[in-house]
């Protein structure tokens, strides 16, 4: 024990003291609360203790941690999702009694959430998954929190997770989400939907670059105009502050000293993987997360690179671009929430949509002035986004700047990527002819598969003449 409240027992207790950990354990301290430390190595433990934050004792072995907590005693950890938060629970196990709690604030899986709860329950265990996200800063000031579980049990966790929370009109950021892994799914949604928004910022950067000859510095002004109305949003924000930063090795621009490749953690593939098997259509969030993966295939770029040639093209007005940005970013949100509508269904969560959109508003990364109309139109009972009056509007206004922007950036031969999956999919969805009755034909043709007719109702199949010969 390398504290002074030997008797005083712990309200909670966090595992993994990382970059999330100490500074969660940090916020629930600025609250009030006690809270007990352990990590894997020690010496982040007593990183901990050196601050001498009243309310925090730090401890070397888990048996000491687990020993310092009330009962029933609350866990919250914060270590790497896989094998790292299996282990945890392993060695926690014989130091726990029925009824305590263990909460994952990381980024599980949502499956293995599932299978983590329906494990710890046998053993008369609770466990939360709990989503959560605003990065350091976030975990420190007030992130964002999903919290699933038992709802039954969720009242014991309840205060420390909402007083730790970002507010928005006062109102706590965090939400019981539902049971078993949702609190997990709705992260890992959260974090596709982040993925498609920064691939949109990433692509109005390109736009403003290479085609309307903008300076890094001129783009930082766009967008912080942008941040005062419609699309302002905290991504928004940071990124006109990145484009004006400053490189302290060379005075350059820092954006153009950083390499041109971005790397994932895993949330981008998951939730694609997800859409897949839900048969959901969330291109765009694939998309970003692709243009990810493509920007690491540093062979194939080296040795295609140049092959499609540049066209110079007119500069794109401003409010094109903004309306087209408006619109995609409508467009990604949507197929989240499309995400969030199904899986509520098929896996009878019972998923309060506009209360997610509500508790996105403030300590998230995808915080955003648009949030407001996704709760208005979840409350009014959209059974899509893009069914919503407001929704539907907007992209029925702005498909033509969409469009506008699409022409230009691809005559100038750039990749955009989520601009491009956002257009497909609009036009899809407005088509009177999708081609599907092309696949239908092709499908009969070569297996049978049979085929629906425009006249009368039921599956048949056709001797195709081709067929016979
Ligand atoms: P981090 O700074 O790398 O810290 C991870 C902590 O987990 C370290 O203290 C490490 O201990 C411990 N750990 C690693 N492997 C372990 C194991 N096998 N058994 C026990 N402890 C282990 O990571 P982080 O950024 O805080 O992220 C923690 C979790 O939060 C992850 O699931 C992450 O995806 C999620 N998250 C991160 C963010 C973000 O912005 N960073 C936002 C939301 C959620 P040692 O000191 O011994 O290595």
């Amino acid at each position: 024990m390398y504290a002074d409240r030997k008797e005083i027992m712990s309200q909670i207790g966090v595992i993994g003291l990382g970059v999330m950990g100490s500074s969660i354990a940090r916020n629930m301290l600025s609250h009030g609360f006690s809270v007990s430390g352990y990590n894997r190595s020690f010496s982040k433990t007593q990183a901990l203790i050196g601050r001498n934050i009243p309310g925090f004792s730090g401890y070397e072995t888990l048996a000491e941690f687990a020993a310092s907590l009330e009962s029933p005693k609350k866990v919250f950890l914060m270590v790497p999702a896989g094998s790292a938060v299996d282990q945890t629970i392993d060695e926690l196990i014989p130091l726990l009694a029925p009824g305590d709690i263990i909460m994952d604030g990381g980024n599980s899986f949502f499956r293995d959430t599932n299978r983590r709860s329906e494990r710890l329950r046998a053993l008369g265990l609770r466990y939360f998954g709990v989503g959560v996200s605003g990065g350091e800063e976030g975990a420190l000031k007030g992130p964002s929190i999903m919290p699933s579980g038992d709802r039954e049990s969720y009242p014991l966790i309840a205060e420390i997770l909402e007083t730790i929370s970002a507010k928005k009109d006062g109102e706590p950021c965090c939400a019981y989400i539902g049971p078993e892994g949702s609190g997990h799914y709705v992260k890992m949604v959260h974090n596709a939907i982040e993925y498609a928004d920064m691939q949109l910022l990433a692509e109005v950067y390109l736009v403003l670059k290479y085609v309307n000859r903008l300076k890094n510095a001129e783009i930082a002004d766009i967008l912080e105009d942008w941040n005062k109305g419609e699309v302002s949003s905290y991504l928004v924000e940071i990124t006109a502050h990145i484009l004006r930063e400053k490189d302290p090795d060379t005075g350059n621009d820092l954006i153009d000293m950083i390499r041109d490749v971005a790397g994932n953690k895993g949330t981008g593939r998951w939730t694609s993987i997800e859409a897949l098997e839900q048969e959901c259509n969330a291109s765009l969030l694939t998309a970003a997360y692709q243009a990810r993966i493509t920007s690491g295939s540093t062979l194939l770029r080296t040795a295609l690179r140049g092959i499609v040639k540049e066209n110079a093209a007119a500069p794109v007005p401003m409010q094109t671009v903004h309306a087209a940005y408006a619109l995609a970013k409508s467009i990604a949100y949507s197929q989240g929430f499309a995400l969030y509508s199904d899986a509520s269904r098929r896996y009878q969560w019972d998923l309060n949509l506009a209360e997610i959109a509500s508790i996105f508003r403030a300590g998230c990364i995808i915080r955003a002035r648009l949030l407001s109309d996704i709760m208005e139109a979840c409350r009014g009972g959209a059974e899509h986004l893009l069914l919503a009056p407001g929704f539907r509007a907007q992209a029925e206004n702005n498909s033509g700047s969409l469009r506008e922007l699409l022409i230009a950036g691809l005559h100038a031969g750039l990749a955009l990527p989520v601009f491009s999956s956002a257009a497909a999919y609009l036009n899809q969805l407005s088509a009177e002819c999708l081609g599907a009755n092309i696949i239908q034909g092709q499908r009969d043709f070569f297996g049978a598969h049979t085929y629906e007719r425009i006249d009368r109702e039921g599956a048949e199949h056709h001797l195709w003449s081709a067929a016979e010969h």
